[in-house]
C-alpha cells in the first residue's frame, strides 16, 4: 500500500510543474483553419520543435484527425520520431540536409526532403539509384528570404536538370514568407506581395504539368492573410496551436489555445514591510506580507526577463510575480489572496476563470516572439494530455 503510494508520486507528472496540452483544441483549430481554405488547397501541420513544445506526436495525430494531409518537421530525427510513433502521412524536411548518410535514413523512412541546390539532387539520386527506390524532393526557392532555397534565375535550370533523374521525384515547390506576419502593414504586404510575384513569375518559366505539383508558400500569417497566397498546400504551424500571429478581423477564426503551464506553490512566508525577495532584492515589500513560492523557473521556459512583469492565475484571479525568476522557483505577492495554500495549482500561461495569459503577452513582455515562447518550455515540463 505504502509502497504504491510512493510509486504514484513519483510518476505523477503533475506533481511540481506540467503543461497541459489539449488535442481537441488543436484538431478544432486545425478543422477551423481548413474552412478557410478552397476545395483544391490541403493543409500541411508544422510540427516542428516538439510540435512547438506541445508534443509532436500528439500534436500530429490531432492534426490529421481534424484534416490535415501532411506534415512538416525541421530535423531527420523529428521526422523519424513521428514515423516510429506508427504515422504514416507525407512528411516534409523543412530544414536543409547535406549529408548522404542523413539523406540515405530520409530514404529509409520515407521523409521528402527539401532541396536548394542540384549538389543534394545528385546526392538523392545516387543514393536512391544504389537502392532501386525512388527518391521524393520538393524544391525550396528563395523568393526574399535570403535563408534556404536556390535562387530564382537558377530554378529553370534546377528543375530542368531534376526531370532528367531516373529515381528522384519533384513532388513540389515552395518558398517562405519573411514578413507576413510584421507590422507596419503597408511594409509587409508589400513585400509579401513582391515575394508571392516572384514565386509566380518563376512557375510561368517552368514548362512543366504544374498540376503534378504541389506548389506552397503560406506559413499561418500568410494562410490568414490572403487566399491568394495559398495554392495547392498552406503551411501552418503558429495557428493549429491557437494562436493568431495576426490581426484577423474580429478573430473571426475561433482558434483555441492548446496549451497550459501550470506550477504547484511549494512553500508558503509571511514577511514585515522591507523585506528584499529573491535574487538581487529587485522587489522590496511595501507591506506585511505573504509569499509563496512556485515551483517553476527559467530552467523550465518561463525566461528570466519576465521578472516582475508577469502574472500567476489562481481561482480566476491574477496573482502578481515579484522579484527575479530563479532557475527553479519564482514567488508570488499571494497577500490578497488568503486562499493559496502549500499545493495549490498556480496557472503560469493559459486560461482560468475569465482570464487568460497567452505567449503574445509574455513574448510582448521579454521582448520575444510567440513562437519562442512555446518552443521554449523545457523537457522538465512533463505534457500532460487533457
Ligand atoms: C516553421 C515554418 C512554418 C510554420 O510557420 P508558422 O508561422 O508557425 O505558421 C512554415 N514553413 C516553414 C518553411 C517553416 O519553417
Amino acid at each position: 500500500m505504502n509502497k504504491n503510494l510512493k510509486k504514484s508520486i513519483e510518476d505523477d507528472p503533475c506533481q511540481r510543474a506540467w503543461i497541459e496540452v489539449s488535442p481537441s483544441a488543436i484538431e478544432g483549430n486545425t478543422r477551423a483553419i481548413g474552412r478557410l481554405l478552397t476545395k483544391g488547397t490541403s493543409l500541411m501541420a508544422v510540427v516542428k520543435a516538439d510540435g512547438y513544445g506541445h508534443g509532436a506526436t500528439t500534436v500530429a495525430r490531432a492534426a490529421l484527425r481534424g484534416g490535415a494531409r501532411e506534415l512538416g518537421v525541421a530535423t531527420l530525427k523529428e521526422g523519424i520520431e513521428l514515423r516510429k510513433a506508427g504515422l504514416e502521412a507525407p512528411i516534409l524536411l523543412l530544414g536543409n540536409l547535406y549529408d548522404s548518410d542523413e539523406l540515405e535514413a530520409c530514404l529509409k523512412w520515407n521523409l521528402t526532403v527539401t532541396l536548394s541546390s542540384i549538389k543534394e539532387a545528385i546526392l538523392c539520386e545516387n543514393l536512391a539509384s544504389g537502392k532501386g527506390r525512388n527518391f521524393q524532393v520538393q524544391l525550396k526557392l528563395d523568393t526574399g528570404m535570403a535563408r534556404l532555397g536556390c535562387d530564382l534565375e537558377d530554378t529553370k535550370d534546377f528543375v530542368e536538370r531534376i526531370e532528367q533523374f531516373r529515381y528522384v521525384q519533384l513532388k513540389g515547390i515552395y518558398s517562405h514568407l519573411a514578413l507576413a506576419d510584421a507590422y507596419p502593414l503597408a511594409k509587409a504586404t508589400l513585400i509579401t506581395e513582391l515575394q508571392k510575384n516572384q514565386f509566380d513569375s518563376v512557375m510561368q518559366t517552368l514548362s512543366l504539368p504544374q498540376d503534378k505539383l504541389c506548389l506552397h508558400l503560406a506559413n499561418s500569417a500568410g494562410t490568414l492573410r490572403s487566399r491568394s497566397l495559398h495554392y495547392d498546400m498552406v503551411r501552418v504551424g503558429l495557428a493549429l496551436y491557437g494562436y493568431s500571429p495576426i490581426d484577423i478581423d474580429g478573430n473571426s477564426l475561433d482558434l483555441r489555445p492548446s496549451l497550459a503551464v501550470k506550477a504547484r506553490v511549494t512553500f508558503l512566508r509571511d514577511v514585515p514591510a522591507g523585506v528584499g525577495v529573491s535574487y538581487g532584492h529587485t522587489f522590496v515589500t511595501s507591506r506585511p506580507s505573504r509569499l509563496a513560492v512556485v515551483g517553476i523557473g527559467y530552467a523550465d521556459g518561463i525566461s528570466r526577463s519576465l521578472s516582475g512583469k508577469i502574472f500567476g492565475l489562481f481561482s480566476g484571479q491574477l496573482v502578481p510575480q515579484v522579484g527575479s525568476i530563479t532557475m527553479d522557483q519564482l514567488v508570488l505577492d499571494v497577500t490578497d489572496h488568503p486562499d493559496i495554500e502549500v499545493g495549490s495549482v498556480i496557472t503560469m500561461l493559459g486560461k482560468d476563470g475569465e482570464i487568460f495569459i497567452s505567449p503574445q503577452q509574455w513574448s510582448h513582455l521579454s521582448g520575444s516572439i510567440p513562437w519562442e515562447v512555446l518552443c521554449g518550455f523545457k523537457h522538465r515540463l512533463p505534457r500532460v494530455v487533457i
